[in-house]
């Protein structure tokens, strides 16, 4: 059983933005930046790319420029928004223009923030989180909390009513995952995807053994278990949301 990736610690924020900017110095420069504070950064160099990577696996959150070669991002914003996987999408414009009337088109087409260029980084990156904080808050706060059980990201430290929990790296990871989605039946190839990375070597069934020592260190005397077994689905966190 191999897990490339026991011994790196969580980020404390978990929040994947996706740069769609085709220019390259400025799509390093917030890419930087980005990961700098902790984000996960995908980057496309146009809509096109963009429409594919948010197909596969939605980002948190999207930084768009509005004049890309092919498609404009005004036009991919249109896009999204018509999209009911994506109509809620966080979408910051990125732009040249300083018109108030391309700031209102902008808006009025559905982007939630806007940023003229040259724009100061610290506002962009204030203005990342502050929309992050009110689209997912659970993916940028520092504690997660359910019912009697609290991860700390930044102190890397779980709490069961008031006892400390001891978990391995990857126990946290999926604990901390779970959090993130509480109610939601996650199957083993999410979870999979969402603890060890795509990328991974790892079975399925390795999934199970790490349930089981969370389950174990979680769980002491009569208290109550917080992840349910879906049989043939997967597990799911705390109360069911449906
Ligand atoms: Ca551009």
């Amino acid at each position: 059983m191999i897990d490339a990736r026991a011994d790196i610690n969580p980020p404390t924020i978990t929040a994947k933005v996706l740069v769609v900017e085709d220019e390259p110095p400025l799509a390093e420069l917030l890419r930087y930046n980005l990961e700098a504070a902790g984000y996960t950064v995908q980057h496309a160099h146009s809509g096109e790319e963009a429409e594919v990577l948010v197909s596969e696996e939605p980002p948190d959150l999207v930084l768009l420029d509005w004049m890309l070669p092919e498609t404009s991002g005004l036009e991919f914003c249109r896009r999204l928004r018509a999209s009911s996987e994506t109509r809620h999408l966080p979408i910051i414009m990125l732009t040249a223009r300083g018109e108030e009337s391309d700031r209102i088109r902008g808006l009025s087409i559905g982007a939630d923030d806007y940023v003229v260029k040259p724009f100061s980084l610290p506002e962009l990156m204030a203005r990342v989180k502050a929309l992050l904080r009110r689209a997912s808050p659970e993916r940028i706060a520092e504690e997660l909390v359910a019912g009697e059980i609290r991860l700390d990201r930044a102190a890397h430290k779980v709490t069961r009513g008031g006892r400390e929990v001891r978990l391995g790296p990857t126990e946290f990871r999926l604990l901390e995952f779970f959090m993130q989605s509480p109610g939601r039946v996650l199957s083993r190839s999410q979870l999979l995807d969402g603890v060890w990375g795509r990328d991974a070597f790892v079975d399925e069934r390795t999934v199970d053994v790490h349930i089981g020592r969370l389950r174990r260190a979680l769980i002491r005397g009569r208290e109550k278990d917080p992840i349910r077994t879906v049989r043939g689905a997967g597990y799911v966190f705390g109360e069911r949301s449906t």
